[in-house]
């Protein structure tokens, strides 16, 4: 059974949210598992522009302090994304980051674009998976010596939910290796729905969608992005039928174990603006689970399964079924465990907060 670390988001003028962060990451290991010298990549989503939900980078300073005291050398990371968008080359990305907060000034630390210049810097990782023999990671990561994985936990329009699991496997995958990890994943349109506004098409990074009565999509061209649901606000484009979604979610696990590759790293993971979409999108919905907390834990798998499970509680429904009915969550977690990737077992432990302990 697996450790995952927990404190809620009450604070206090003696102990602050940034100061109770400080705690968990000390209690979940951070000092032992990170050593001097070492270069750490700590995993984040930037966030598009126009997004609001992603991760704020005052966070990643009490991380990137916490190792720099040890001597460790961190760096802050993700590669390039599949759509055209404000983050699909480094120019782009690294503007993206910067107007999004991620500047040394606020974190402390360089950002470098893990699959470089155009997301083709990228390293074969051969893993044994059932449908990934070789993953293609963003050279960044691929490179590093140990990882910080910091994570958004969101709803995601094609696998339900988009937590560590996702942020590490497809999140540093170079551009290829989303490709690889989308092919297998085309949105259906539903025609009765259709209103034929044309959306869908103006944002299809692939140009494979055309709009006569309804759209029409041409699956020789189209990408598997899952762009196209994401913008379709009546439900008439739809992630491809089940199996295909979740092929899709066991080679998010598959490409997390490579990604991860046998090396020291620590998962992060903050319940907060629950948005039922990924922070790829130019714009985040209102939340659907209140702001729980920030967890910690040395357990892919298990990280993502609590985090689920205190969504689940808070909202007294499931969330993400409701904004995503065809995405089956349960398949990125079971395949994850399937696969030695971690354990849907753990004990929750809250760390001691309020003030009986300041950091230090
Ligand atoms: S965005 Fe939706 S409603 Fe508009 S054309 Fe595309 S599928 Fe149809
Ligand atoms: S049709 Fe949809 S999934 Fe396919 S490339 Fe275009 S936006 Fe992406």
């Amino acid at each position: 059974m697996s450790t995952v670390w927990f404190t809620d988001f009450s604070a206090s003028p003696e102990m602050n949210l940034l100061q109770k962060l400080r705690v968990l990451l000390r209690e979940a290991g951070l000092p032992k598992i990170f050593k001097a010298g070492q270069l750490v990549a700590i995993k984040l989503h930037f966030g598009e522009l126009g997004n609001l939900a992603y991760l704020r980078p005052n966070y990643v300073r009490v991380a990137v302090d916490e190792l720099k005291n040890l001597g460790a050398k961190p760096f802050l990371t993700d590669a390039n994304t599949l759509y055209v968008g404000t983050r699909s080359n480094a120019v782009d990305h690294l503007l993206t980051a910067a107007q999004n907060g991620f500047v040394w000034e606020v974190v402390g630390a360089p950002v470098i674009i893990a699959d470089g210049l155009r997301g083709t810097d990228e390293v074969e990782i051969p893993v044994d998976g059932e449908y990934v023999k070789r993953a293609k990671i963003g050279a960044a990561v691929a490179l590093a010596d140990a990882l910080l994985v910091m994570t958004h936990f969101k709803g995601h329009e094609q696998v339900g939910f988009g937590g560590a699991l996702k942020n590490l496997g497809m999140g540093s995958a170079s551009r290829a290796g989303k490709l690889h990890q989308h092919s297998t994943s085309k949105p259906r349109n539903l025609a009765d729905r259709c209103t034929a506004c044309g959306v869908c098409a103006r944002f299809c990074p692939a140009g494979a969608i055309t709009v006569i009565d309804h759209a029409l999509t041409d699956y020789e061209r189209c990408l598997g992005c899952g762009q196209c649901v994401a913008m379709c606000t009546f439900g008439a484009m739809v992630p491809g039928d089940e199996a295909s979604v979740d092929l899709l979610a066991k080679k998010i696990a598959e490409y997390a174990k490579a990604a991860l590759n046998g090396r020291p790293a620590l998962f992060v993971s903050f319940i907060q603006q629950v948005s039922p979409d990924c922070d790829c999108w130019g714009m985040n919905r209102p939340p659907v689970a209140p702001d729980i907390g920030i967890l910690a834990s040395t357990d892919p798998v298990a990280i993502d399964q609590a985090a689920m499970d205190l969504v689940l509680k808070a909202v007294g429904h499931d969330p993400f079924r409701r904004a995503h009915p065809q995405a089956r969550w349960e398949e990125q977690l079971a395949h994850a465990e399937r696969i030695g990737l971690g354990s849907r077992k753990y004990e929750l432990r809250p760390i001691l907060t309020g003030l009986d302990r300041k950091s230090s």
